[in-house]
């Protein structure tokens, strides 16, 4: 490709709300048959909320909401902000925390008012030692409708299970459809349970889902998919997304997302939808034929 070209193609890039960061990054877009995707934050709107709250018998909701949102209020997680959206919501007063460990991939572990708290995914709480299974039914009816369960033990015993909804993109749907109809695989590698991802992949219109993956085990991934000699391109919006976006043969990064994923990513899709990657291999395409 001449530089010429490959300089046009770049500018009329960013007039489509997409910037490269090499020249050559607009051919390696094009060339990826494989696209590999985050699911929070940039399948979906990254803007999670509470639906549902089921405390389990005998559990005292506001002040379980109340608790919950103290043990998550030094989250940095999206999870964690909208447990303490729905208290704040609801004009609780937080206890105060007296010890906080965020475990990442898994959930947060504090002390609050004396008492031990775990809130996070069934595998943490599992982990754990917490005995699950009175919020089984609850959870597995929460998860199949594409809502991501938020469990929570106090004095290791499970006290409950939340759900926290994060609603597709408007344009995701259309992108998949759209980046299928042009010959790429597409992969959803996500940190979510396996229920939830199923359930939001069909939204997506996705069949092929790895979930439960754990923060360093997505580069893992994208090094799987790398190994029969495909070309994969990974698109995240995370700081846990950072090393896959490396590991990548291209890494794009949602231009909404953490400084440490667009650190990290060869494209940044300053539109912060998935239709910016369509566009860029149309426009690469359409570049490379130039060129020719
Ligand atoms: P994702 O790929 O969905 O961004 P993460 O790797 O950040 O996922 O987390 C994986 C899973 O761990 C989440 O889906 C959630 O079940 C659980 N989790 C992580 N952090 C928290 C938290 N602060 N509060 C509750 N659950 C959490
Ligand atoms: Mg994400």
């Amino acid at each position: 490709a001449t530089p010429v070209s490959i300089m046009v193609g770049t500018g009329r890039a960013a007039s489509l709300g997409v910037l490269f960061r090499q020249g050559d990054a607009l051919q390696a877009l094009a060339g990826a048959e494989v696209i590999a995707l985050d699911k929070t934050g940039t399948l979906t709107e990254g803007k999670p909320r509470l639906t549902e709250f089921v405390p389990a018998s005998g559990q005292d909701r506001a002040a379980l909401l109340a608790l919950v949102a103290a043990a998550e209020s030094r989250s940095e997680h999206p999870l964690a902000r909208a447990l303490v959206a729905a208290a704040e919501a609801e004009q609780l007063t937080l206890p105060a925390i007296d010890a906080f460990e965020a475990v990442a991939g898994h959930g947060v572990r504090a002390r609050v008012e004396g008492r031990a708290v775990l809130v996070g995914s069934e595998r943490f709480l599992s982990a754990e030692g917490i005995d699950m299974s009175p919020l089984a039914a609850d959870a597995a009816r929460l998860a199949a409708s594409g809502t991501t369960p938020v469990f929570v033990a106090v004095e290791g015993k499970a006290s409950g299970v939340l759900a926290v909804a994060d609603a597709l993109k408007p344009s995701s749907a259309a992108a998949i459809a759209a980046l299928r109809k042009l010959g790429r695989r597409v992969v959803m590698v996500t940190g979510d349970g396996e229920a939830t991802a199923r359930a939001v992949a069909r939204a997506a219109g996705i069949d092929d889902v790895r979930a439960g993956i754990l923060p360093e085990g997505k580069a893992a991934v994208v090094a799987e998919l790398k190994a029969g000699g495909a070309r994969v391109a990974f698109v995240g919006d995370g700081i846990n997304d950072a090393p896959a976006l490396a590991a990548a043969d291209i890494g794009v990064a949602i231009g909404t997302g953490t400084d440490v994923a667009i650190e990290s990513a060869d494209v940044v899709l300053m539109s912060g939808d998935l239709m910016g990657v369509v566009r860029a291999i149309g426009l690469s395409r359409a570049t490379m034929r130039n060129i020719r």
